[in-house]
């Protein structure tokens, strides 16, 4: 892919030096207060500082689960970029592409021309990113085998890409992971043979030293560690146990039954100041864990890739009860042939998925207090089934039905063929190049004092700083800049139950995360947000 200019804006809010891109950004909102028979809403602005490392850093990312279908797609996906491999199938020939890929093949409105029409810009042009090209790659695995017979075992890309791929991937082996089968489901076993030894905590220490050894070797700035390993049961969160970064501590010292392998990855990526992403639903980010991302600045995302039907969800839903329509039934049915599909058909792996897919609607429902009392939720059934033959190819199938004009039905039935992996793969990568653009972003308070209420409500609102992560932000004028809340609700749009600050409300409606993202890419930029209002072509 080409590798495409920065662009440049020119605002007396925006300055260039040779280190930061910094943004002077009023951030606008409304404080809402509500009585018996008043509804208050006073608007409030509130200037930061906003400032964006132009440096790139070189960056590697550590894959647990390397091995399966994400893991050897996403390396196959790197490699054929990379190299701009074409290959042929029975439709002709093929060249390589991101598509799915929010940073790599989706663009931004960034204005207007001068005849009043929109321009658009692929969005890895409006900050400094990491160019996928530019990615070293490396994980672990339980299972052995090397990334091409891990991509042969996958079924998922055209037989003659493969080929091209072979020789380079044959050499990439993944290092020996931490497998306790009380967490994954029993029909893992037999691939389980590629695995790190001993108590809790040396299988800890073991992940650290991968680690510094990936990053030493390869000279990296950064390492990302996320998980795309089989999905395991919850773990049952214990008071003294899961809930402060110190009892986790002690509870992986003492060997505690409890300690997940996923919550064992987090914690040794977290001291060794990585990044660390949940592409599965479990509960590895305890609380305790959490504390100790936020007691160490590191950030955390999860959980949950969100590729295919829930997206759909995250869509659909929010369309009916934005239009007023009410969904009071939705029931999806999956059945799929991988490997993640065969560790879903084990009660307790499913009972993961099934809670990340099912909260998925909640905020968009509450939204709308016309059609839905507080409390009052539409049926949402969820099932997934092991059909080995379908492969990848996972298919979803749901029903939504809504009561609409004077309690008529309106029911939509949809048939989804995923292709699994090749949906989650550019999921991967945006939640890395995200990640990193955020890590490099800071925010101190601006000294102009033109919030209208100074109130420390407010102050905690515009702290919600905590949803933008790779900037840093400042009051303006000030030198005093921080880093973004560690935990990154601004990856919501990728994941499927999005992890958020505590107290921060959790938005799953696409449109939102989507605007989300925009939002903070253009506040790095001193520029406003997209409101799709026209007025040049609407206002006398
Ligand atoms: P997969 O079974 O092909 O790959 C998982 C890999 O993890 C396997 O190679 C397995 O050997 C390895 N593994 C299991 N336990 C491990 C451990 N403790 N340490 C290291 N490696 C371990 O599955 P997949 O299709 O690549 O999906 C990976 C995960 O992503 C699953 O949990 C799945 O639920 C989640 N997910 C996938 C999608 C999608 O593909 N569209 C969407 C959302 C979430």
């Amino acid at each position: 892919m080409e590798k495409a200019a920065n662009l440049v804006v020119s605002s007396p809010n925006l300055k260039y030096t040779e280190d930061y891109i910094h943004s002077e950004y009023k951030y606008e909102e409304a404080l809402v207060t509500k009585n018996e028979d008043e509804v208050l809403v006073t608007p409030f602005s509130v200037s930061l500082s906003i400032r964006t490392e132009r440096k790139v850093p070189k960056v590697g990312v550590m894959l647990v689960g390397w091995g399966g279908n994400n893991g050897s797609t996403f390396t196959a996906a790197v490699l054929a970029n990379r190299q701009q491999l074409s290959w042929n199938t029975k439709n002709g020939q093929m060249d390589s592409n991101w598509y799915g890929s929010i940073t790599q093949a989706s663009t931004v409105r960034l204005g207007i021309d001068e005849k009043g029409q929109e321009v658009y810009i692929p969005m890895s042009q409006m900050l400094p990113m990491v160019h996928p090209d530019d990615l070293v790659i490396d994980g672990w695995d339980i299972s052995p085998l090397n990334l091409a017979e891990s991509m042969a075992r996958a079924k998922v890309l055209d037989f003659d890409l493969q080929q091209k791929l072979r020789k380079e991937m044959s050499a990439m082996k993944p290092r020996p992971a931490i497998y306790d089968p009380d967490f994954i489901a029993a029909n893992q076993a037999d691939r389980a043979t590629n695995l790190i030894k001993g108590s809790k905590f040396e299988q800890y220490q073991q992940v650290r030293a991968d680690i510094r050894d990936f990053r030493d070797k390869n000279k990296l700035d950064k390492v990302f560690v996320l998980w795309t390993a089989n999905t395991e049961r919850y773990c049952d969160v214990t008071a003294g146990v899961h809930d402060t970064s110190d009892n986790i501590e002690k509870a992986l010292r003492n060997n505690e039954p409890e300690i997940s392998p996923s919550t064992i990855f987090a914690l040794a990526a977290i001291d060794e100041g990585c990044c660390y992403i949940n592409g599965s639903p479990q509960n590895t980010l305890v609380p305790g864990v959490v504390d100790r991302a936020e007691r160490r600045g590191v950030a955390v995302a999860g959980d949950d890739f969100k590729s295919g039907q829930t997206k759909i969800k995250s869509v659909l839903v929010d369309f009916l009860v934005a239009a007023g329509l009410k969904p009071t039934s939705i029931v999806s049915y999956n059945h799929l042939g991988n490997n993640d599909g065969k560790n879903l058909s084990a009660p307790q792996q499913f009972r993961s998925k099934e809670i990340s897919k099912s909260n998925v609607v909640d905020d968009m429902v509450a939204s709308n207090s016309i059609l839905y009392k507080p409390g009052e939720k539409p049926d949402h059934v969820v099932v997934i089934k092991y059909v080995p033959y379908v492969g990848d190819s996972k298919r979803a199938m749901d029903e939504y039905t809504s009561e609409i004009l004077l309690h008529g039905t309106n029911t939509i039935a949809m048939h989804n063929t995923c292709e699994d992996s090749l949906l989650a793969t550019p999921l991967i990568l945006d939640l890395v190049l995200l990640a990193e653009l955020m890590q490099r972003v800071s925010f101190a308070p601006s000294g102009s004092e033109d919030s209208l209420l100074a109130t420390p409500l407010i102050l905690d609102l515009v702290l919600l700083a905590e949803s933008m992560q790779r900037v840093s932000f400042a009051p303006s004028g000030s030198q005093d800049y921080t880093a973004m809340h560690p935990v990154y609700s601004i990856l919501s749009y990728l994941l499927k139950a999005p992890l958020v600050p505590a107290g921060a409300p959790v938005v799953n409606a696409l449109g939102s995360q989507r605007r989300a993202v925009e939002g903070v890419l253009r506040a790095c930029l001193s520029l406003p947000p997209v409101t799709c209002m026209q007025l040049e072509h609407k206002a006398p």
